[in-house]
């Protein structure tokens, strides 16, 4: 994941806060459980730990079709992180790969960046993912967490995910 760290340093080289919000439904359909959550999180941390980056938070809806109030694209769990972390919206952003997290950003008045690219399982997507969409979903994390840093001039340029501000 080498994009992914990219960002992370250029968050972290401008004393941004990393907080990682979840969907988990998998839990509620009995897919996995919280151990398997967190033990994909340590392994994340660990793997990060070599280029001395940490997430700050990590957080997770378990619910599924539940009208709960942390489900992305409800606002709680980042209400929650900003309270337990001692943050401010000022300056944040959300980004993310589906039209939930656009729509939390949206919700709380921060750019929701939708990072393209988003690869499914069906045999037409891999071999889209093969040609094309791995690329540019691997370049654009980290051009998604510059347009964040940055400002957001060009947001709303060439991201078919949109951007809010
Ligand atoms: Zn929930």
């Amino acid at each position: 994941m080498p994009t992914v760290v990219a960002a992370l340093k250029l968050l972290a080289a401008n004393n941004y806060a990393t907080i990682v919000i979840s969907n988990q439904s998998g839990i509620a359909r009995g897919l996995l459980d919280d151990a398997k959550v967190r033990s994909v999180n340590a392994e994340i941390v660990r793997r990060l730990a070599g280029d001395e980056l940490t997430i700050d938070g990590w957080y997770w809806c378990p619910h599924y079709d539940e009208g709960c109030d942390c489900r992305k694209p409800a606002p709680a769990l980042l209400h929650q992180a900003v309270r337990e972390h001692g943050l401010t919206l000022d300056g944040a952003a959300m980004i993310g790969d589906r039209g939930s997290d656009v729509e939390l950003g949206q919700r709380v008045g921060i750019p929701g960046i939708a990072v393209p690219g988003r690869c499914r399982t069906s045999a037409r997507n891999r071999i889209c993912a093969r040609k094309r969409c791995s690329k540019r979903r691997n370049g654009s994390c980290a051009v998604a967490t510059e347009i964040a840093v940055r400002g957001r001039a060009s947001c709303s340029r060439g991201w078919p995910g949109g951007a809010s501000s």
